[in-house]
């Protein structure tokens, strides 16, 4: 859990100077755990969104995607379990009145205690978390904290309140007039969208058990921890998908699913020892296994997507709250029965998150002659914000004009993006900076034998390649 406290602060300072995330409504003095991605980060985000979906949809025949409402009948969540049981252990520091979640505050000290060098008595202590909170055991953990003299990190005091459940579902009002108007949530997950649709994906699309139904959209929760830049928000973006299968072979498919995800991520030109799974002991009320992958943020290894076997739970309760059967005749066996469920939920910001901590890099380039420096993010190819970077080398002599030649070319085909000003070092380092992996110069000698030179990032090497070679060498690398 090595935690690197600058190098997030510097890529936190990195996002929001070169266009990558903003604090909302930051005029205002921004909004807690609420952000906006400005003109590189949406695109970042897109790209990530665009491979998850064709991973998930257009790479598995047995997939389909839907896009449900964020509204949702409000006895949905009576059904899923989260009116009742989408809350936190919570605990309050008396002096500073702050709020922690339980989980949270003792991770943090087991942080603290591992930088002193107590991995062992740091692992101890997760481990007695882990039983007390499957326990719900809510004076032990009080008294682990109290035990420990885990301290709040305003107040500095171990002065602290009972532990406490605490609903994370923020909540609204449909309809204009008050007398009529119902309590409504903000989904605090996007998978009830799609147990609500299971029949009508099952049937209108004839799918066949085992089938997936894949979803990318926002969710809402009000984390009371939210302190960690994109990792944990208010209103953040998931990506989930629920794997429909014969209740029986859920063993089966959740191995099957682990392995498919971690290969994903694999896809994502992350090391491999970056991640690991963490199984869970406290299971969730729907599941019956759980684990997560995790990735090595600058703040720690920390969970960036939840593999969870959730039994026949959602449809059941689904059933059972609506009064609509929620069962699939299953030909091959010639029974009905309420499938069994498989769900991957990635969240897209914490994904944002882990390819930028992956790809930032700061470099020190100096020479004996003088002192230089870059920072660069090393995003693969297909994640880049932008894929090429077409720069004139002078305003004159027509190179513009061959550098919009090849702007027009290539524009239809993935994210370019056009520069004349300032010398051509600035204007690479600036790519660098934006993770652009590949600038093209037009310069004098493209005027007679249509040459440009490529600059790749990572390498910084120069070659001269013929302008028709071009948009093929950018294509192959996003495929
Ligand atoms: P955590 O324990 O970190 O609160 P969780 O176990 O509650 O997460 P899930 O309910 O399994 O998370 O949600 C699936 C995914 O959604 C998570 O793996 C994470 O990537 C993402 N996610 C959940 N909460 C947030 C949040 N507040 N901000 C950003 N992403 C989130």
């Amino acid at each position: 859990m090595a935690t690197d406290n600058n190098r997030f602060q510097a890529i936190i300072s990195h996002c929001k100077e070169y266009g990558f995330i903003f604090q909302s409504s930051e005029i205002y003095d921004g909004l807690s755990a609420v952000y906006d991605y400005g003109q590189w980060g949406s695109e970042l985000k897109k790209n990530i969104k665009d491979y998850w979906w064709k991973s998930m949809t257009q790479l598995h025949e047995n997939i389909v995607g839907i896009d449900a409402a964020i509204f949702m009948h409000p006895t949905t969540w009576k059904a899923s379990g989260h009116v009742d049981n989408f809350s936190d252990p919570m605990i309050d520091n008396k002096d500073s009145k702050k709020r922690y979640r339980v989980d949270h505050l003792i991770e943090g000290y087991v942080d603290e205690l591992e930088k002193a060098g107590k991995k062992a008595e740091g692992d101890a202590l997760i481990a007695s978390m882990d039983q007390l909170l499957a326990a719900n055991d809510f004076d032990g953990l009080k008294k682990l904290i109290e035990d420990n003299k885990i301290k709040c990190g305003v107040s500095g005091t171990v002065n602290w309140t009972d532990v406490r459940q605490f609903n994370l579902m923020f909540s609204t009002q449909l309809g204009s007039v008050a007398e009529d108007a119902s309590e409504i949530y903000l989904r605090p997950e996007t998978a009830q969208g799609i147990f609500v649709n299971f029949l009508n994906v099952q049937k209108t699309g004839r799918m066949k058990i085992p089938f997936g139904i894949a979803q990318i959209g926002k969710a809402f929760r009000n984390e009371i921890v939210a302190r960690q830049f994109i990792f944990r928000m208010r209103e953040f973006e998931q990506m989930e998908m629920q794997f429909f299968i014969r209740p029986g072979s859920q063993k089966e498919w959740y191995e099957y699913w682990k392995e498919a995800r971690m290969k994903w991520h694999m896809t994502l030109g992350i090391p491999a020892d970056k991640y690991r799974f963490h199984d869970h002991v406290k299971l969730a009320h729907y599941a019956d296994a759980a684990c997560d992958i995790e990735f090595d943020f600058p703040i720690g290894f920390k969970e960036v997507e939840g593999i969870h076997s959730r039994t026949d739970y959602d449809l059941s309760r689904h059933q059972e709250f609506s009064k609509k059967k929620m069962q699939y005749f299953d030909p091959e066996i010639n029974q009905n029965y309420i499938p069994y469920v498989i769900e991957t939920s990635i969240g897209l910001d914490r994904t944002v998150l882990m390819v930028l901590s992956n790809a930032y890099e700061e470099q020190d380039l100096s020479t004996p002659e003088k002192p230089d420096s870059r920072v660069v993010l090393k995003f693969i190819p297909k994640l880049a914000p932008i894929k090429l970077a077409i720069l004139p080398l002078t305003k004159k002599d027509g190179l513009p004009e061959i550098a919009r030649q090849i702007m027009d070319e290539c524009k239809t085909s993935f994210k370019c993006f056009y520069e004349e000003k300032d010398a051509i070092g600035k204007r690479y380092r600036r790519q660098d900076a934006i993770g652009t992996p590949f600038c093209v110069t037009v310069d004098h000698q493209t005027k007679e034998d249509q040459t440009v030179t490529i600059r790749y990032r990572d390498t910084m090497q120069q070659e001269r390649i013929h302008i028709n070679k071009i948009k093929e060498l950018v294509e192959k690398q996003i495929l």
